[in-house]
């Protein structure tokens, strides 16, 4: 099954940001996945059609307003479309108390559930998919993501009977992980699941210094979104604000040895931002740039089939 990424915005700081604030939907088996959630997100979200009443899990990378402050007219335009499936928001402390002020004054209609972390953490979702939270290295609490496709094992059916596997209860032991004894003799999962593709890796960076850690966790991600707030001619500034160049996020990406590299999070400074991927081209091929209404799809198959699109 394909995995679908939307951009919503791509800029940074500046409400007035010519590629809009950050934020964009990763779409998995009708679930939405949002990541950040810049003012003006309710705007572009809209434009993409994927509905408001789907399940929906925000993770906001950390409280610099480019990244969350579109939060609240977001479950405004919820509420006024009528949603009544739950929404739920992760991100770092200090975001429930945002939120929550908010909805004390203002009925929603829906639930809202807010979870706050302070350190690192992986959770599941719906047994579907697999998100990793890693420290950023930023001038707030800040989180990288990992997500990643949960894949099922097939259970080979033809292995099972030449193994005498009666159907039933030993079979079902097996799928869940199990090892099980049969005449003696013991028989592993892996005797009888079919390994499935690679899953499908998704990486973003939020705001964040060049982190190898996260290179390190994120190996051979289909896509990593990296920030690159900036061109190496202003790297004191980068580093100064603790961002990321256009070059870092290359060497990053080389680092992963991941399939494409999307920069993200521009500086306003730059009339042209195709500086920023020229810059990038130089030490990872495989680079481009985000904007706001950039679909990218990516299919399970292997080799992997990239589908770029421009929505609007
Ligand atoms: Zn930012
Ligand atoms: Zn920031």
């Amino acid at each position: 099954m394909s995995v679908e990424i939307f951009f919503a915005g791509s800029g940074a700081a500046s409400p007035f940001s010519r590629n809009e604030l950050p934020g964009f939907i990763i779409r998995y088996k009708g679930s939405l996945y949002i990541f950040d959630c810049g003012e003006g997100f309710q705007k572009k979200f809209s434009r993409f059609k994927l509905g408001f009443n789907k399940p929906m899990y925000l993770f906001i990378s950390h409280l610099h307003g480019d990244h969350y402050l579109g939060i609240r007219p977001f479950l405004q335009t919820l509420s006024l479309s009528q949603r009544s499936l739950p929404v739920f928001i992760y991100g770092p402390p200090g975001l429930s108390e945002y939120i929550f002020s908010y909805i004390l004054k203002d009925k929603l209609g829906f639930r809202v559930y807010i979870k706050e972390f302070w350190e690192e953490k992986i959770i599941r979702i719906n047994n579907d998919v697999r998100i990793s939270f890693v420290r950023a290295v930023h001038t707030s609490t800040a989180f990288s993501f990992i997500w990643t496709q949960i894949k099922r094992k097939r259970f080979d059916v033809k292995k099972a009977e030449a193994l005498g596997i009666p159907p039933g209860p030993l079979r079902r032991k097996l799928v869940r992980g199990e090892t099980i004894v049969l005449n003696n003799r013991v028989i592993k999962p892996d005797d009888v699941l079919l390994d499935n593709l690679k899953p499908i890796k998704v990486v973003y960076s939020g705001d964040t210094m060049p982190n190898y850690r996260l290179a390190s966790k994120a190996r051979d991600a289909d896509i990593l979104i990296h920030e690159s707030t900036y061109s190496t001619e202003d790297y004191l500034k980068a580093y100064d604000t603790l961002h990321s160049t256009a070059k870092d996020a290359a060497q990053i990406a080389k680092k992963t040895k991941t399939s494409l590299l999307v920069l993200f999070h521009y500086s306003n400074r730059y009339e042209n931002i195709r500086i920023l991927e020229q810059e990038a081209k130089k030490y990872f091929s495989r680079v481009i740039l985000s904007k706001p209404g950039l679909k990218i799809t990516i299919s399970g198959g292997n080799p992997r089939l990239f589908v770029i699109e421009e929505l609007f």
